[in-house]
C-alpha cells in the first residue's frame, strides 16, 4: 500500500488483503515487492542541527540510532498495528519482553498489579521475582472473574489489571469488557496478552489499553524466530511504552522483523487452515474414551464458549486435553512419548504439530485450573489431519 494511501480506506479491505499489502515500501526500494533488511547501528545526521533536534523527534520515526529502529522495524510495526487495530506498536526481541516492558512502564514501587491465575508462566515469574523485589505487589485472580468481582479486587494503588485470554495451558476465556470497565472506573490500565487471539480478538474494541503479542507464534509461523510486539491505541500510551523499552535497551533484530513480515503475508490462510484442522482433531478426541475434556474455546463444549462467540471472530490451533481421571502423569507421558508426528516442545504457531505435557508445569494460587485429570497441550500444524488423528489413535492405544 503506498505511503499516501488513506488508512481509513484500507480498513475496509479484508484481512488477507491487508496482510498482503501492508508494510511494503513501493517505489522507495526500486520497485522490489519486499522491504530490504536495514541493519545498522550508526545513523548519520545531515548536519549538527539535526543531531541537536533528533531526540525530540524520536517518536516520529526520525532515525537517530540503530536502537531506535529503522525501516524494517517500521514496516513490521505497521503490519502489527493493523492486525491489532491500534495506533502504534513497539517491536521487542521476544514475546516475554513484550510482557515485561509494559509491566515496567506502568508500575513502580508501592503499586499493586492484578494478574490472572492462568497467565503465561514466565509472566507470573516476572511478577513474583523482579516485580516483588522492586516493591510491586501482585495478586493473582480467578480468570473467570466478573465485573463486580474485579471491582472488589482493585485497591487504591492498583495501576495495572493484566489479562490473558484464553489462559495459557488451561484456556479460560476472560470477560475482557467487564474487567476493563471495572479497571477503568478505578483508574487502572488494562494490559492483555493477545497471542492466542491474534486478529480474531480486537483488543481495543473490548477496552484493552496495551496489547501484547508473541510474534514468535503464528506471525513468525515457521518456528525460526523470537519476537514480540506491544501495541497501543493512544500516543500517550505509545510514548510510555516506547520510553520504557528504549530506557532498558530493548531492540529486535531487523532480520527477525523481516522474517516476521514474510510470515504475516501467509498468516491468514495458515491460521484458518490450522484452526479448522485443530477443530477436526479436537472433535475426534472428544469422542475417545480416554479423554475427559477438550479445552478449545471454539468448541461448544468449552465452559466459556458463549464469551468466545461474543468477543472473538475465530480461534487458533492451540488447545488443552484433559485425560480421564483414571490415568496418572506417567500414563500421560507414555501417550505423549508414543506419538510419532507430534514433537514434544514449547512454543507454538509454527507449521508443525506439538504435544506438551502441562500437568506439573502450571502454578495456581487463586484456586482455578483444576480440570480433574492430567493435562497436555496440543498444537496442530499444517500436516494432513487424517495422519495426525491416526497418530493420536495409536498413542491412545498405549493407555488401554
Ligand atoms: C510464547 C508466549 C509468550 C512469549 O513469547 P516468546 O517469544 O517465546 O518469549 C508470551 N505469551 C504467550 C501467551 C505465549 O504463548
Amino acid at each position: 500500500m503506498p505511503d499516501d494511501h488513506n488508512p481509513a480506506d484500507h480498513k475496509k479491505l479484508g484481512f488477507s488483503t491487508r496482510m498482503s499489502h501492508l508494510g511494503r515500501p513501493g517505489v522507495k526500494t526500486h520497485g522490489f515487492v519486499n522491504p530490504g533488511v536495514h541493519r545498522g547501528s550508526t545513523v548519520l545526521y545531515p548536519d549538527a542541527e539535526a543531531r541537536r533536534d533528533g531526540g525530540a523527534k524520536r517518536f516520529e520515526r526520525y532515525m537517530t540510532y540503530g536502537t531506535a529502529g529503522g525501516p524494517t522495524h517500521y514496516a513490521l510495526e505497521d503490519v502489527i498495528t493493523d492486525i491489532e487495530g491500534g495506533t502504534r506498536c513497539t517491536i521487542v526481541s521476544t514475546g516475554l519482553a513484550a510482557v515485561t516492558v509494559p509491566l515496567t512502564a506502568y508500575l513502580k514501587n508501592g503499586d499493586h498489579c492484578l494478574m490472572p491465575d492462568s497467565c503465561y508462566g514466565p509472566a507470573r515469574n516476572f511478577a513474583t521475582s523482579l516485580m516483588k523485589d522492586w516493591g510491586i505487589e501482585t495478586t493473582f485472580y480467578d480468570p473467570c472473574v466478573d465485573e463486580a468481582g474485579m471491582a472488589a479486587l482493585i485497591q487504591p494503588n492498583t495501576k495495572v489489571v493484566y489479562t490473558e485470554s484464553p489462559g495459557s495451558h488451561t484456556f479460560e476465556v476472560q470477560d475482557i469488557p467487564a474487567i476493563a470497565r471495572a479497571a477503568h472506573a478505578r483508574g487502572a490500565k488494562v494490559l492483555m496478552d493477545n497471542t492466542w487471539g491474534i486478529y480474531n480478538f480486537q483488543p481495543f474494541q473490548h477496552g484493552v489499553d496495551v496489547s501484547i503479542q508473541a510474534l514468535t507464534k503464528y506471525v513468525g509461523g515457521h518456528s525460526d524466530i523470537l519476537l514480540g510486539s506491544i501495541t497501543v491505541n493512544s500516543e500517550e500510551d505509545h510514548i510510555r511504552v516506547r520510553t520504557a523499552a528504549s530506557t532498558m535497551g530493548h531492540y529486535a533484530s531487523p532480520d527477525d522483523c523481516w522474517l516476521a513480515l514474510r510470515g504475516a503475508r501467509t498468516m491468514a490462510m495458515r491460521l484458518k487452515a490450522q484452526e479448522e484442522a485443530s477443530l477436526e482433531v479436537a472433535r475426534w478426541l472428544e469422542t475417545q474414551p480416554q479423554i475427559k475434556q477438550i479445552l478449545h474455546p471454539a468448541l461448544p463444549s468449552h465452559p466459556q464458549h458463549a464469551l468466545f462467540k461474543r468477543d472473538f471472530t475465530g480461534g487458533c490451533s492451540l488447545f488443552g486435553v484433559v485425560l480421564d481421571p483414571r490415568y496418572e502423569t506417567g500414563d500421560m507421558f507414555r501417550f505423549v512419548n508414543a506419538l510419532q508426528l507430534f514433537g514434544i516442545g514449547a512454543s507454538w504457531g509454527g507449521f508443525e504439530s506439538l504435544a506438551l505435557p502441562t500437568t506439573g508445569f502450571v502454578t495456581r494460587t487463586a484456586g482455578s485450573g483444576d480440570f480433574g485429570g492430567t493435562m497436555l497441550r496440543l498444537h496442530i500444524g499444517l500436516e494432513d489431519t487424517k495422519d495426525l488423528i491416526a497418530d493420536l489413535a495409536q498413542g491412545l492405544r498405549v493407555l488401554n
